[in-house]
């Protein structure tokens, strides 16, 4: 589905040119939740804002259901661009003067979609999956963060993306909303896959299907977690299954 071959990055080429990704190469999965775990200034964000045609790589392919994007086309790049990708950010990134719905139906709209009835049909359904129906005509700056990052997911899920791409999504929760934004994620992961970073070892270690740790813009460990097995994502809660069963 999706893979990246000998991805580089390198900023400021001319003056002080610093390589912040070295031929990073990864096969992804179709559905979990893969997670990307480095300290901070590894090249986390960088590799994802390259996943999801935010910024262009210097060397190195995108590989999207056995399509191969260069760098160094402007077309490839356009087609990673249109590609459904939902995107998750950290601080939200929600629009303050729309309510719930309105910040949700602009992802379709965008997109293109007209029909008022078919718009309504998918908000309402994605915003009922990530418990937020209730909330649909509020502004979104009344809400609280665990609150506003769940509109965020909705957003980025109404659109039926290929796949999800979360940076830092519980970066600014406290532990509850933590706790309930990665519930909504594992269960997001268990039909389409999820890519996830992370500097936060102890967090992504419960929840992560696979981890991908990052240091200075290498790869330097990729493993399946066997810890995450012993987790179950019930319908609001994540408990520790008893192995002895
Ligand atoms: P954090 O967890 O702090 O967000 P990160 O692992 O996501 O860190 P990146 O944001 O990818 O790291 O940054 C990797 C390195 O690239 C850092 O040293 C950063 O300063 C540098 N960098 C990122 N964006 C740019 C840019 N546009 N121009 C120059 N350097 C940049």
């Amino acid at each position: 589905m999706i893979k990246i071959k000998q991805l580089s990055k390198t900023f400021g080429m001319k003056h002080n040119p610093t390589k912040v990704l070295k031929d990073v190469t990864v096969d992804f999965p179709e559905k979990g939740l893969v997670v990307i775990l480095g300290h901070s200034g590894s090249g986390k964000t960088t590799l994802l804002n390259i996943m999801g045609g935010l910024e262009r790589p210097t060397q190195g392919e995108i590989i999207i259901d056995e399509k191969i994007l260069k760098n160094n086309s402007d077309k490839d790049f356009d087609f990673l661009r249109n590609q459904e990708i939902g995107y998750v950010f950290q601080n939200y990134n929600l629009i303050p003067a729309l309510t719930v719905y309105e910040n949700v139906a602009l992802s379709l709209r965008i997109k293109g979609y007209t029909d008022e009835n078919e718009i309504e049909k998918r908000v309402f359904y994605t915003l009922k999956a990530v418990n937020m129906f209730y909330f649909r005509g509020r502004l979104v700056t009344q809400l609280s963060g665990g609150q506003q990052q769940r509109v965020a997911i909705a957003r980025a899920l109404v659109k039926n993306p290929k796949f999800i791409l979360a940076d830092e999504p519980t970066g600014n929760l406290d532990s509850k909303n933590t706790f309930e934004i990665m519930n909504i994620i594992k269960k997001i992961a268990e039909e389409k896959l999820v890519i996830l970073v992370s500097h936060e070892k102890d967090l992504v270690s419960h929840y992560a299907d696979r981890i991908i740790e990052i240091k200075d813009g290498i790869i330097t460990n990729d493993y399946v977690n066997q810890k995450s097995a012993q987790y179950v994502v019930d319908d609001n809660t994540i408990y520790i299954k008893d192995l002895e069963e």
